[in-house]
């Protein structure tokens, strides 16, 4: 993987772009792949975001939301935009696999890839030119300083800005994690004298759900917590019935993870969610234990040292059965 100081040159001619991110796209995959199109139009290319699947309704408002193309929902249009690409841009995850049935695609695609992402461990033989920083915030805050470093500040728009403040606030839990630097503020700032409505964004993410998402959350903390105290450990193991019965759709189990790292000495929180097609796991840690090496080590995923992911083609209750073997086998990093 070159370095993508190498495209500032290359990328200003206009081609056909597509753009897409990790499977179950969050704040911050649709922010920068959305910040990424309005910016790369203005050069004239044939854009368009490719999402390898649906995402959570509360992203819906984003400008050019509407535009992005379910690979799943609208698999004969996608595969053609992607076949058709002189470029690739792959933004906030760093290996084929996180695009599940997408993966054949892009492996086929003939396009020249490029990778803007945080997380750690890249797949850098896959990508032909790429910036890999897991100390930055988000992937946002990497299409912000791309745009910046290609010397077109001036080309951040309102669109621009609100599409990465949103996968900014979302990947920083609204600037409080570590991974929240100067430069990050300085960002903000920016951002909002190009014009963003900070509490209108604010707004569109956490204030819009419907009265189920709540009443799901509490019977999840009442009937589905678990705390062991002796591994600092919480644990929300979801059944699939629970999704049924309240009406869980994508995006609505977003957040519940940090519940349980909200309880007094808690340093790792896991959910387990049966999503039919998968076993899901997302954990959270706090302060030295490393989740990214939890995740690889014991359910075939990553991500960051503090937030990371997984998931499992075995039972609800075998996946449970290996988090708890799992944990009492971290005892000591955990204590
Ligand atoms: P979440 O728990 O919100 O799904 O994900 C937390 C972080 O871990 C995100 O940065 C996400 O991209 C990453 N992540 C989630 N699931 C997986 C996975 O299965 N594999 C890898 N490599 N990363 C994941
Ligand atoms: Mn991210």
């Amino acid at each position: 993987m070159q370095d993508i100081t190498n495209i500032f040159e290359l990328i200003k001619t206009p081609a056909n772009v597509a753009i897409t991110m990790h499977q179950k796209p969050d704040g911050d995959a649709m922010g920068s792949t959305l910040g990424l199109y309005h910016f790369l139009k203005q050069y004239g290319h044939s854009v368009t975001v490719v999402s390898p699947t649906n995402w959570g309704s509360f992203l819906n408002w984003m400008p050019g939301c509407d535009l992005v193309l379910d690979f799943e929902n609208k698999n004969a249009e996608a595969n053609n935009i992607i076949a058709a690409a002189d470029w690739l841009f792959c933004l906030d995850f760093n290996t084929p696999s996180r695009v599940k049935k997408m993966e054949d695609s892009i492996r086929q695609c003939k396009a020249t890839k490029v990778l803007i992402d945080h997380h750690q461990q890249p797949d850098t033989e896959y990508f032909n030119y790429g910036i890999s920083l897991t100390q930055k915030s988000s992937t946002c805050q990497m299409v912000y300083d791309f745009i910046v470093a290609m010397g077109d500040t001036d080309k951040i728009n309102t669109e621009i800005a609100t599409c990465l403040y949103t996968g900014l606030i979302t990947d920083t839990g609204s600037f409080r994690f570590d991974n929240v630097d100067a430069a990050v503020f300085e960002m903000a700032a920016h951002l909002k004298r190009v014009g963003v409505n900070h509490p209108k964004i604010f707004e569109e993410i956490y204030d819009n759900f419907l009265e189920n998402r709540f009443r799901f959350i509490g019977n999840m903390l009442l009937n589905r917590m678990e705390v062991f105290y002796e591994y600092n450990t919480v644990l929300i193991a979801i059944p699939r019935e629970d999704l049924v019965k309240y009406d869980i759709n994508t995006g609505d189990t977003e957040g519940l993870v940090n519940y349980g790292l909200a309880i007094q000495g808690i340093k790792l929180a896991a959910i387990i969610i049966d999503r039919t097609e998968e076993i899901k796991c997302s954990f959270r840690s706090k302060g030295q234990f490393d989740v990214n090496t939890f995740a690889r080590t014991y359910f075939n995923g990553g991500g960051h040292y503090n937030a990371a992911g997984g998931g499992s083609k075995e039972s609800l209750q075998t996946v449970i059965y290996n988090f708890k073997t799992a944990i009492h086998e971290q005892k000591e990093n955990l204590i």
